[in-house]
């Protein structure tokens, strides 16, 4: 099988290689002791691969009425943290990253 690269629609719009790399996240914010992940050339956008296999949706606790649903989106701040501009999290009308979720 040719794996040049993979498409995740949901998460960024260019074809991303596996990479490995000890880096921050541009998923999470954070840095990692993992080097698995994905890497978009023409972004410089690193991905970690736990972040890139979390569910598309989500329950929250703070959030009880509705699911979340992963999404991308760039310098979006957490709707809990409100701390991290981050490129990926969780969205309804409420704004969760990955590390509060
Ligand atoms: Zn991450
Ligand atoms: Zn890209
Ligand atoms: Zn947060
Ligand atoms: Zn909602």
């Amino acid at each position: 099988m040719d794996s040049e690269g993979v498409l995740m629609p949901l998460i960024h719009e260019h074809l991303m290689v596996p990479w490995n790399d000890l880096r921050k996240g541009d998923c999470c914010g954070h840095l990692e002791a993992i080097s698995d992940g994905y890497y978009c050339k023409t972004c410089d956008f690193f991905l970690h691969k736990k972040c890139v296999h979390s569910p598309e949706f989500i329950e929250h606790p703070s959030h009880p009425d509705h699911t979340l649903r992963l999404q991308s989106k760039p310098r979006h701040n957490c709707s809990l943290c409100g701390k991290r501009k981050l490129n990926i999290f969780y969205r309804c009308d409420f704004d969760v990253d990955l590390y509060c979720k």
